[in-house]
């Protein structure tokens, strides 16, 4: 006998499971029904794919034994099984490194740990909050030797030889109430969670055994068999989250290529979204086969769906290595991701309310396809949800189009979190222009990329690209050249250059910057990712018929302006959502400027 300890994941794992984060219990069996399932498509694949397993004869199917007399339920299937080594990797440590970060961060969490553990399935371990002890007795398909792992969740597991007549794996519960142990619960449970699974579940009691689900891969069958309450349960035992889905998609397409797809939007946000190392959704099927959940099957801008793509036309070799040179999958792929975009789009024409859930959730995933998907960037781009200066609920381009009054040339854009006052505003606000924000971290990116829609072009408010949008502007440069000179002098290398403004109307001042520098947000975006990047410079404008440069005109003293300059400059810097470069000198200066105003 071999005493192990869990890893210190696991044990933390244990704890949250025993103590009780999960009201409904009865999972645990949708998520051994699950594993069994697994265990049974690889060894599957293994008779398709491997010489030493062509002639393996069985009969797959998971068997759910109910043993009154000692309080067990046993979950059994003869698929691939463990071996010893099999079973301390797998029940004993947490291979995926984005599980362990998730539960570091559970423990800071403490307050929303049971929302947050909804969102990801603890598997096997969800054994312990029904079972004070736990065996689970398997053999590897190919071996002699059978092995047995016995836990009760203290830290530590026993794993010892054993004898099984063949190969598979059965998972011993040795309950801790009864509830679980009445047939009509089992089925009950079974019928709810695991009826659409592709093998037969058997319900074993007293030597009867009845077959309790329909075992028809749900994905094969046609729509109009599926009920929704089908639709989301099998969403449930895909995905290993507790909550409905948002919104799902089945598709079946015949033809020159033959395949099923069936996509979920769930309705929380994947525990992993936003790691690099995040989990795939999408299963692998070929030919009803389970191949491979992977990556590659849709692009990352798409992560956050769920589902199964089933094809006919692929090969049952087909590896991780091979997966994306493949030409068929890669027009299933292809598809499938127009499939998906022309579905969100539908569904948010159809149904607003639905599609700014699923937009709170996911859009800033889905821009991420502006930056990589060029080819489905005309309809990625239709998808987006904005607020604008106008507009405090979201819209889309579509809309803000419909609302354009006939002299607007240009779709106008600001960077940054959606303000109803800005200096830079003033212009469009007269004219009745609306001005979109892009208020999410990557959108100086995103804006960029899109450059126009509808063959409008989109111009950033705070660069000097929308000025030919507004005819020349009539004011005299020359009576105010004392004025800008002044300014420069005082501000010397901070500006790149001072100038009478077209756009102001209520501010003294403001900066933009140049339509040919990169924009400031991307400047910034690059700096905190600690890439090289050089600070675009800014124009400061101003505004004559604001009283500030009036009174310096009648007074006919602009020399009296470089005093002010430094605060008139980080006036607008503040404005614009920029650092204030000297605080102290600024405080200084504002100093100076009460004591004089009181004296
Ligand atoms: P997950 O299923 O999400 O990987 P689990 O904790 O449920 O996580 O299971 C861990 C691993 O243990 C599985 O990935 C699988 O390799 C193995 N395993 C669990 N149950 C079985 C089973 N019935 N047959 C074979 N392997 C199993």
């Amino acid at each position: 006998m071999a005493k192990h300890h869990f890893e210190a994941e696991v044990s933390k794992l244990l704890h949250l499971v025993i103590h009780s984060l999960y009201t409904n219990k009865e999972i645990f069996l949708r998520e051994l029904i699950s594993n069994a399932s697994d265990a049974l498509d690889k060894l599957h694949l293994l008779t398709l794919t491997e010489e030493k397993f062509k002639n393996l004869e069985y009969d797959p199917k998971i068997t759910i034994t109910l043993d009154p007399i000692e309080k067990r339920l046993i979950v059994s299937d003869n698929g691939i099984g463990m071996d010893d080594v099999d079973l301390v990797e797998n029940l004993g440590t947490i291979a995926k490194s984005g599980t362990k970060k998730f539960l570091e961060e559970l423990d800071k969490n403490l307050k929303n740990k049971e929302n947050l553990i909804g969102q990801f399935g603890v598997g096997f371990y969800s054994a312990f909050m029904v079972a004070d002890k736990v065996e689970v007795v398997s053999r590897k398909a190919g071996d002699e030797k059978a092995w047995i792992w016995r836990s009760e969740a203290k830290g530590e597991f026993e794993i010892d030889e054993a004898s099984r007549d063949s190969f598979g794996t059965d998972v011993i519960l040795y309950l801790r109430d009864e509830e679980f142990l009445e047939e009509w619960r089992i089925k009950e449970i079974v019928k709810k969670y695991s009826d659409h699974i592709p093998y037969r579940i058997f319900l074993k009691k007293d030597d009867k055994e009845e077959q309790i689900n329909s075992a028809k891969a749900l994905w094969k069958m046609s729509k109009s068999e599926i009920k929704d309450e089908e639709y989301k349960e099998f969403y449930k035992t895909l995905s290993h989250d507790n909550n409905e889905p948002l919104y799902w998609m089945h598709t079946k397409a015949e033809g020159t290529l033959e395949y099923t797809t069936l996509f979920y939007i769930p309705s929380v946000r994947p525990f992993d979204l936003f790691r690099s190392d995040y989990e795939p959704g999408v299963k692998l099927y070929v030919k009803n086969v389970f191949i491979m959940q992977d990556r590659d099957l849709l692009p990352a801008y798409l992560r956050f769906i769920r589902g199964i793509i089933d094809s006919e036309d692929l090969p049952l070799n087909i590896s991780r290595e091979t997966l994306q040179y493949n030409a068929v999958l890669a027009k299933i792929k292809k598809t499938s991701i127009r499939k998906i975009l022309t579905e969100l789009k539908k569904l948010k024409d159809q149904d607003k309310e639905k599609y700014r859930k699923f937009w709170d959730l996911f859009g800033r995933v889905l821009k991420e396809g502006l930056l990589s998907d060029f080819e489905h960037k005309e309809l990625i781009k239709s998808l987006l949800l904005f607020r604008t200066n106008k507009s405090d609920e979201y819209i889309d381009f579509d809309t803000y189009i419909q609302r354009m009054p006939k002299n607007q040339k240009s779709i106008y854009y600001y960077v940054g979190k959606r303000v109803e006052e800005s200096p830079l505003l003033d212009r469009f606000k007269k004219e009745g222009f609306e001005v979109i924000f892009f208020e999410d971290d990557i959108d100086s990116l995103v804006a960029e990329t899109i450059e126009e829609y509808a063959q409008k072009p989109l111009k950033s408010i705070a660069s000097t690209e929308a000025d030919e949008d507004f005819g020349t502007l009539e004011l005299d440069e020359g009576t105010y050249r004392d004025i800008v000179h002044a300014l420069k002098d005082a501000l010397q290398e901070k500006v790149k250059d001072v100038k009478i403004s077209a756009r102001l109307t209520d501010y003294p001042v403001c900066l933009v910057f140049d339509k040919n520098d990169p924009e400031y947000q991307t400047y910034k975006i690059l700096q905190q990712m600690g890439e090289y990047a050089i600070e675009p410079k800014p124009i400061l404008e101003i505004n004559p018929q604001h009283e500030i440069f009036a009174k310096a005109m009648l007074k006919n003293d602009p020399q009296s302006l470089k005093e002010i300059a430094p605060i008139l400059y980080n006036e607008a810097r503040i404005l614009e959502g920029m650092e204030i470069e000297d605080p102290m000198m600024l405080a200084k200066k504002i100093n100076e400027l009460l004591a004089k105003a009181l004296s």
